[in-house]
C-alpha cells in the first residue's frame, strides 16, 4: 500500500451497541466507506485456512490475533484501491469493529488517520444481552446464539477493547447515547459527524 493514511471514523462500542446498524445506515453517504471486521472475517471462504481459524475464536467469543486480523483488514482495503471502490483523497472510512485491541491501534497507524471516535454507549448490559440473543433468531451469527459466549464477548469488550479509547486523544472521542431509537442515535452521530467529515461530493 502507498505511504498515503486514509482519514478514518472509528465506530466503537460493545458488542450489540448498534454498531453495526448505524453503520449500515451511514455506509450510504457518497464519500464514506463502511468497513466492518465482523463482516470481512464471516465473507471469507469457510473452508480457507483463515476462515477456518476465525470461527475457532469466533465462535467462543474470542478475538482473533492482532496480526492476522490486521493482515485480513489490510488485504481487504487494497482490494478495494484497486478496483477503485475506494480512494483516500475522497472517501473517509467508517471502522466498525477495528482497531479492537491497543495493539491493533498501533498496527492499524501507518494506514488510518482517526479524525472521530463515535463511542456508542450502552450503560445497561441486560440491554445488550437481549439485542445480540433478538439478532440470533433473525441472522447467521452462531456466536450470538448462546449466552456464554455472549458473555464472554462482552468480558473480552471491557478486557480488551475498552482500553483502545486510551489510545486516542480524548478530544477525538464523542460519546453518544446508544439506548435510544435507532434514528435518534443516527441524528445524534450524523450530528457529531457533519462538523468533522468533509460533505464535498
Ligand atoms: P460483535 O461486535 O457483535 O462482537 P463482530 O461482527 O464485530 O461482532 O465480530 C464478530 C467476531 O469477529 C468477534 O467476536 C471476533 O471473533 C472477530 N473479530 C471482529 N473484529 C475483530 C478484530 N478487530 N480483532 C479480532 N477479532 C475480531
Amino acid at each position: 500500500m502507498a505511504n498515503a493514511r486514509f482519514n478514518a471514523v472509528l465506530l466503537f462500542g460493545g458488542p450489540g451497541c448498534g454498531k453495526g446498524t448505524q453503520g449500515a445506515a451511514l455506509a450510504g453517504l457518497p464519500n464514506i466507506r463502511h468497513l466492518a471486521m465482523g463482516d470481512i472475517f464471516r465473507a471469507l471462504d469457510k473452508q480457507s485456512d483463515i476462515g477456518r481459524e476465525f470461527l475457532s475464536y469466533s465462535t467462543k467469543g474470542l478475538l482473533v490475533p492482532d496480526e492476522l486480523t490486521v493482515r485480513v483488514w489490510k488485504a481487504h482495503i487494497e482490494a478495494m484501491v484497486k478496483d477503485g471502490r475506494v480512494r483516500r483523497d475522497y472517501h473517509t472510512l467508517l471502522l466498525d469493529g477495528i482497531p479492537r485491541t491497543t495493539q491493533q491501534v498501533g498496527l492499524m497507524k501507518p494506514h488510518v488517520d482517526v479524525v472521530k471516535i463515535v463511542y456508542l454507549v450502552v450503560p445497561d448490559q441486560n440491554v445488550l444481552i437481549q439485542r445480540l440473543k433478538g439478532r440470533a433468531l433473525k441472522g447467521n451469527r452462531p456466536d450470538d446464539a448462546d449466552e456464554k459466549v455472549i458473555r464472554e464477548r462482552l468480558r473480552v469488550y471491557d478486557e480488551s477493547t475498552a482500553p483502545v479509547l486510551d489510545g486516542y486523544d480524548k478530544s477525538l472521542v464523542a460519546r453518544i447515547n446508544a439506548d435510544q431509537s435507532p434514528f435518534a442515535v443516527l441524528r445524534d452521530i450524523a450530528d457529531c459527524l457533519s462538523r468533522c467529515v468533509s460533505g464535498d461530493i
